[in-house]
């Protein structure tokens, strides 16, 4: 019984992860994508018009730079925690 039961749970689990997975690659792209075209756009108006095109600076793309801590730069998740008392004011 118990692994009927455990059976029973397994797509629902399988499906969950995979559903995980396919959301954080979407939050990612949204993000990143309007980025990337607004960045190509600039270099590509500076090339039609003539002008120096902008520096390149860092690369952005969907893999670089990695997921990180907007605060204290982790890698990935981060579980430190803040004092924002000095962001209410
Ligand atoms: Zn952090």
């Amino acid at each position: 019984m118990v692994s009927s039961s455990w059976a029973a749970w397994l797509p629902a689990v399988v499906f969950g992860i995979f559903g995980l997975l396919i959301g954080s690659f979407l939050n990612v792209v949204i993000y990143r994508l309007p980025k990337m075209l607004e960045r190509q756009w600039i270099v590509e108006y500076a090339e039609i018009t003539g002008n120096a095109a902008p520096e390149a600076g860092a690369p952005f793309n969907l893999l670089v730079p990695r997921s990180h801590c907007t605060k204290c730069g982790h890698l990935g998740f981060c579980v430190e925690t803040y004092d924002n008392s000095e962001e209410k004011e």
